[in-house]
């Protein structure tokens, strides 16, 4: 995406019929283009005034009225996008938006690319990047869990944390560029116990950010939860209780799940994709041959492997298979139709895995499940560690910064400033990444191509 300054226009609403619908323009055009067409319904109207909502209509070149509208006008740089905005409230009809659009480009608008509103709002330090991208997560939040987690970023509260960081890496740098200058003096502006304990300070916040994420980023991402074990083993069944109602087909004929079956959950406020595989056996047809590999992959990527087995069953070596795919650490062994037989297989006790006892036909130990699964996947502890949770890009940024600084401890002693100050420039740099002061087009066009049009 190209910085420009022309006046962009778009229907910053879904499209489709609702009660409204809103044209937003922005850029030095926007108001002269909103006159254009502005014909107010009061009898003394003068001039359209900033914040204010004119009521009136829109009428096209031709002097056609094409809808009642509500007009307001943000004016430079207390708008959205910092540039002067006009947002124009029509009938939310697709006809109706895209007729009024189609005046506004007429008259020397250009259709917004896909968060260039956004984008703009960045290029004039409205927002910084982690604002931006806090905008995407908070129209993308899959369930209201996630919503707070947006909103602190919003609000600006990442942005500030990685600041206040800064400062401390900064402060040492002068400290070190002095001690350089004046290295009879190191000793007093720079001690390496001071420097330790101010970059072991940086290090902490750092770790419980990465930690944070590491807890918590599957609210904004969503959790992949993979059901797994033989034929019959009861893995639809367990699909259709934990989604309360039947989707999977259920019979007793092996094989009937051939391919795999996805679906979305929420499970106190965890967006979570359940998918059903093909039952593990041995098979000669191709197709369900592609399905087996596909659902092995699965469960390789998987957050979390339900690996489930009748409870009047041996341990074979499909299990076997599963567990040398998987870490112990993301593997819960169920074992179903409890209803039928109650007796624990004596080859449980050899694994060292959390077991479950679960009938799908009664419901008993279902909600136990659902319990481990959040638990497990929203992290050993409930309280995150620091309550802003970075998105995957800003964790790998933060990851960067905090090698840098163990970098500079483990020389710290060893070598001189001068090049321990290359390690503290380097964690400044990453820091500076998840804001936005240092980035490349590249990372931009990432980040602002998977905004919609009209954001
Ligand atoms: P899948 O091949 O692993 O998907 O297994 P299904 O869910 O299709 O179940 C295979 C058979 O076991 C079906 O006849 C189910 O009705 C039966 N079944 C599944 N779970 C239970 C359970 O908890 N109790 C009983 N009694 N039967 C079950």
């Amino acid at each position: 995406m190209q910085q420009s300054t022309d006046t962009i226009a778009a229907i910053v609403t879904p499209l489709g019929k609702g009660g409204v619908g809103i044209i937003r323009l922005s850029g030095a055009k926007s108001l002269v283009i909103g006159q254009k067409f502005f014909s107010s319904a009061k009898k003394d109207f003068t001039c359209i005034k900033p914040y204010r909502l004119h009521h009136g209509y829109f009428v096209s070149l031709k002097g056609e009225v094409l809808d009642e509208i509500l007009l307001a006008y943000m004016p430079a740089p207390g708008s959205y996008t910092g540039e002067d905005v006009v947002e124009i409230n029509c009938h939310g009809g697709p006809a109706v938006l895209q007729s009024v659009l189609e005046e506004v480009l007429k008259a020397g608008a250009r259709l917004a690319n896909p968060g260039e509103f956004t984008y703009r709002a960045f290029l004039n330090h409205k927002i910084d990047l982690t604002q931006a991208e806090a905008v995407m997560e908070l129209i993308n939040a899959p369930t209201q869990a996630a919503i707070p987690l947006a909103q602190k970023k919003l609000q600006g509260l990442l942005q500030q944390k990685i600041a206040s960081l800064r400062t401390i890496l900064e402060e040492l740098k002068q400290d070190f560029c002095v001690a350089v200058d004046f290295p009879e003096e190191d000793l007093e502006c720079a001690p390496p116990h001071l420097v330790q304990e101010k970059v072991q300070k940086v290090l902490q916040e750092i770790n419980s950010l990465i930690e944070s994420y590491r807890q918590k980023h599957l609210y904004q991402d969503g959790a992949l939860v993979v059901l797994t074990g033989r034929v019959n083993a009861g893995k639809s069944s367990l699909l259709n209780a934990l989604l309360g109602r039947e989707r999977a087909i259920v019979t007793s004929i092996p094989g009937t799940t051939r391919d795999y079956l996805e679906e979305y959950v929420n499970f106190k406020g965890l967006p979570i994709k359940l998918i059903d595989t093909a039952g593990l056996r041995e098979t000669q047809d191709e197709i369900e041959q592609i399905g087996l590999q596909r659902g092995l992959e699965l469960i390789q990527k998987s957050d979390l492997c339900l690996l489930l087995v009748d409870i009047r069953e041996k341990f074979t070596s499909y299990e076997q298979k599963i567990l040398e795919l998987k870490s112990f650490r993301d593997v819960f062994l169920l074992l179903t139709k409890v209803d039928l037989s109650s007796k624990e297989p004596s080859w449980v006790k050899t694994l060292n895995l959390p077991v479950f006892k679960i009938s799908s036909a009664t419901g008993e130990g279902i909600s136990d499940v659902i319990d481990a699964i959040v638990g497990h996947l929203s992290g050993d502890s409930l309280e995150a560690t620091s309550d802003l949770v970075p998105n995957l890009r800003q964790k790998n940024c933060l990851q960067k910064a905090y090698q840098e600084l163990e970098n500079l401890l483990t020389h710290l002693g060893d070598l001189p400033y001068d090049l321990l100050a290359v390690h503290l420039d380097l964690a400044c740099r990453y820091l500076q990444e998840i804001t936005g002061e240092i980035t490349t087009d590249e990372v931009l066009n990432n980040i602002f191509q998977n905004f919609c049009i009209g954001k």
